[in-house]
């Protein structure tokens, strides 16, 4: 996922994006779902027939997820979906969804569940489409619920699991924000040393100074440095390694600052022209953005290191 995520990143994060949130709506039917959801709905997301989201936050609810106001009460065999989700990446172009509601709010932190919803359930319609700074070929949208009735055979585990199911994605899912920091990093470091090998000033290409050749220098070095430890991260993962928490978030926390810094870089050494929507890299820059705010807010991810070191020692 994460060399996918790379690769596709250093061309367009946005389209990278629908890739990387179908892989977060598939996480919890991977690591949660039963056979039987497992065989209903992977085979078609895997073969790219469909397109997964993931809805968790809502107006409310952003980096404190447990302020989720969206409710299921049980019917019968049913459960009945009340409530909004915002910003939700793909919302709208998916076909399967995974989201979170209270099942029981007395119990909090412990109430919440996790459902599969199909795109077309009766009381499921989408409502605001966003206008967005960057990823702009990801679409995200409002999800809403009116009393919208779920069959309890798409309850995820069990009553109770939805933030555990939650925060158990987040640490598997976070190194493949890490691999588009560094795709969209690695695309402006390209158009940047493409530029500068053809672009002449005082009598010669600008990147025979060497202002222009360190900036370049560091800017490769972050870049390595990044990838080094999404990989890394990755290859814990895929070990079966269970303390993957700190790791996770520290691979997303470094790729997403330095895909912010090289962008910036970037756009400074095409000068006046890295300004110019003629070429990517404003775009770039734009796209970097986001890896510092979804999937856990740089801030919230160094709490998240913070409380996990505090613990080990
Ligand atoms: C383009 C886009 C796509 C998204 N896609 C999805 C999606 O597919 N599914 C989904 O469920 N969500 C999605 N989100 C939501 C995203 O995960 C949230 O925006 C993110 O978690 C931050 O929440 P918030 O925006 O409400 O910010 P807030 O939580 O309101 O934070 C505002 C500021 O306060 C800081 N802050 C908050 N709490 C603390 C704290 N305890 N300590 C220090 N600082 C703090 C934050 O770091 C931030 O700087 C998407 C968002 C965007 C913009």
């Amino acid at each position: 996922m994460v060399i996918a995520m790379e690769e596709l990143s250093r061309a367009c994060g946005g389209i990278a994006l629908i890739f990387g949130s179908t892989g977060l709506g598939a996480f919890p039917i991977i690591l949660f779902g039963n056979d039987e959801q497992k065989q209903r709905y992977l085979p078609d997301i895997a073969s790219g027939k469909k397109l997964a989201a993931f809805g968790l936050t809502e107006a409310n609810a952003g980096s404190d997820v447990g302020g989720i106001e969206t409710t299921a009460v049980k019917d019968g065999d049913y459960y009945i979906l009340n409530g909004t989700k915002q910003w939700i990446t793909n919302g709208g172009e998916a076909e399967v969804y995974s989201v979170f509601a209270m099942t029981d709010k007395s119990k909090s932190a412990r109430g919440a569940s996790a459902f599969i919803v199909e795109k077309d359930t009766p009381g499921f319609t989408f409502g605001k489409k966003e206008n967005k700074m960057g990823i702009r070929a990801s679409a995200t949208c409002e999800l809403v619920f009116q009393d919208c009735r779920i069959h309890s055979e798409n309850l995820l585990g069990r009553e109770g699991l939805g933030f555990i199911i939650a925060m158990r994605i987040f640490e598997k899912s976070r190194p493949g924000i890490g691999a588009q920091a560094v795709g969209i990093a690695r695309g402006a470091l390209e158009e940047a040393t493409t530029f500068v090998k053809h672009r002449e000033q005082f009598g010669k290409p600008v990147s025979s100074f060497q202002g222009v050749q360190f900036m370049l220098a560091d800017m490769a070095t972050k870049i390595e440095m990044a990838r080094s430890l999404v990989y890394s991260t990755a290859r814990m993962i895929d070990s079966g390694a269970k303390d993957i928490s700190m790791a996770s978030a520290m691979s997303k926390l470094v790729a997403s600052d330095v895909a912010m810094e090289v962008t910036t870089d970037a756009v400074q050494l095409m000068g006046g022209s890295g300004y110019m929507k003629e070429y990517p890299v404003e775009k770039m820059m734009r796209d970097a953005k986001i890896t510092q705010i979804y999937e856990g807010t740089n801030q919230i991810l160094r709490q998240i290191i913070g409380l996990e070191l505090l613990k080990k020692f």
